[in-house]
């Protein structure tokens, strides 16, 4: 017989985009939900990546599940979040012989689903006229560019808006189960106190620390953090979101993201995600890549560089580009602890498909009877989430719209 969620309370680990957007996906079925977040919230990595929208093309010819699943988000994202999504596209650029790549690359790109446009490279160049004049080969795609930080809390705003908790600056410091089952979590409060709080079941979202909760009930958990580094110099070179016409590599891309361009990224693994710099190489190194697309990037002014670590779900390749972008739902009651899921790996583009996936999960877990609708209703605006309850009542009504 199915329950009533109102009765089962949930806990979710982590306030990044993954997160936010269980605590919403559940909040909105109908269960009780605490989110607890170390930090602030997107103080993980999701405040700190390019905001590319991938439309998938970038992965469709090696990794066509998450080329698929970025191209179906894509659609809705920007169906239900107008306000954190810009319809600003892509397009891949070949340089020499990279145009040998366009066959397999388009032939990928439709297997996957997403629609592409060859297009002469002069008219590539009218279009975004700071691209190389080396360009001997074009193909828009649907790519985009995301505001991370309103996305995010717009997924912050509906959870609180469908009455769940977010709790900033609170630790989740150990996970306590029994006779095979998860009672709920510890919470570092201040430095003197910590505090339990039961559940009905909890959510690891933690993203390249979740291989850390894990290990607080003694579960592995396959993750590999693996940091990337990006660069912004002043000025917004490009409308379209520039990708080189070639396999996944370092220094590939360029995202216009407000009024600056940011050039990313690189690829390392780590075993510490709280340590990563962007060193004075990889910048040197990321300008001079940037540049061969946009020669402009070369004699713009720096605005700032930075790392952010890759949730990559899997053991250690000999470097992350070799491990997929796919995400996983791992149920730990095949490990010893039933009630305790970790939702890992993915990009920020697919966070709703993540949070709908772990969700559908728990509602079989707790068997709760109702279906995901966040893909069909329009995210309130990033605002209301500093508004609280009474938001949430305009959201609930339908009325923020
Ligand atoms: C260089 C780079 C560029 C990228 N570019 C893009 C892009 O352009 N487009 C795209 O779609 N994706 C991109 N990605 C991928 C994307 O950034 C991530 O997939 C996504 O941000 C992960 O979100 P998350 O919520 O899973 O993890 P996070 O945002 O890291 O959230 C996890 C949260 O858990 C919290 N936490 C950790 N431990 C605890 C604890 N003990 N208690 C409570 N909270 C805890 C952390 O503080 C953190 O806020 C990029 C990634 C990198 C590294």
């Amino acid at each position: 017989m199915a329950r009533d969620a109102r009765r089962l309370r949930g806990v979710v680990i982590g306030g990044g985009g993954t997160g936010l957007a269980v605590a919403y996906d559940l909040a909105n079925r109908g269960f009780d939900v605490t989110l607890f977040e170390r930090g602030e919230l997107t103080s993980g990595t999701t405040g700190r990546h390019h905001g590319q929208l991938h439309s998938g093309a970038r992965y469709a010819v090696h990794d066509v599940e998450i080329a698929r699943e970025c191209m179906r988000e894509t659609r809705i994202l920007r169906r239900i979040s107008p306000g954190a999504i810009e319809r600003n596209y892509g397009v891949f650029v070949g340089i020499g012989d990279d145009a040998e790549y366009l066959p397999e690359f388009r032939d990928a790109c439709a297997d996957a689903g997403i629609p592409t446009e060859e297009v002469s490279p002069r008219y590539a160049r009218t279009i975004e006229p700071n691209l190389t004049e080396k360009v001997s080969a074009a193909v828009l795609v649907p790519d985009g560019t995301i505001d991370a930080w309103r996305l995010a809390l717009e997924f912050a705003a509906a959870a609180v808006g469908h009455g769940a908790e977010i709790r900033t600056y609170s630790p989740v410091v150990a996970i306590e189960h029994r006779d095979g089952s998860v009672m709920g979590v510890r919470v570092r409060i201040n430095e003197a106190r910590e505090e339990f709080f039961a559940a009905d079941f909890v959510v690891n979202a933690a993203g390249a620390w979740a291989g850390r909760i894990a290990a607080m009930a003694d579960l592995p958990l396959e993750v590999t953090p693996a940091p990337g580094t990006m660069v912004a110099v002043k000025g917004r070179l490009t409308n379209m979101v520039v990708s080189r016409l070639q396999p996944p590599g370092d220094g590939d891309i360029v995202v216009p993201q407000r009024k600056l361009s940011i050039i990313g990224s690189t690829q390392s693994l780590t075993d510490d995600p709280d340590n990563v710099v962007a060193t004075d190489e990889e910048i040197e190194f990321l300008i001079r890549k940037g540049a061969l697309l946009v020669p402009g990037l070369a004699d713009a002014e720096l605005h700032a560089a930075w790392s952010a670590v890759r949730p990559l779900y899997g053991a250690n390749g000999a470097d992350g580009r070799s491990l997929s972008r796919g995400f996983r739902c791992i149920d730990h009651a095949a490990d010893g602890v039933a009630g305790l899921f970790s939702v890992v790996g993915g990009k920020a583009t697919v966070l709703r498909a993540m949070a709908e996936d772990v969700t559908d999960e728990i509602c079989r877990y707790c068997a709760v009877d109702v279906p995901c609708r966040t893909a069909d209703t329009p995210l309130p605006g990033h605002r209301e989430y500093y508004h609280g309850e009474a938001a949430g009542e305009r959201f609930r009504t339908g009325s923020h719209t």
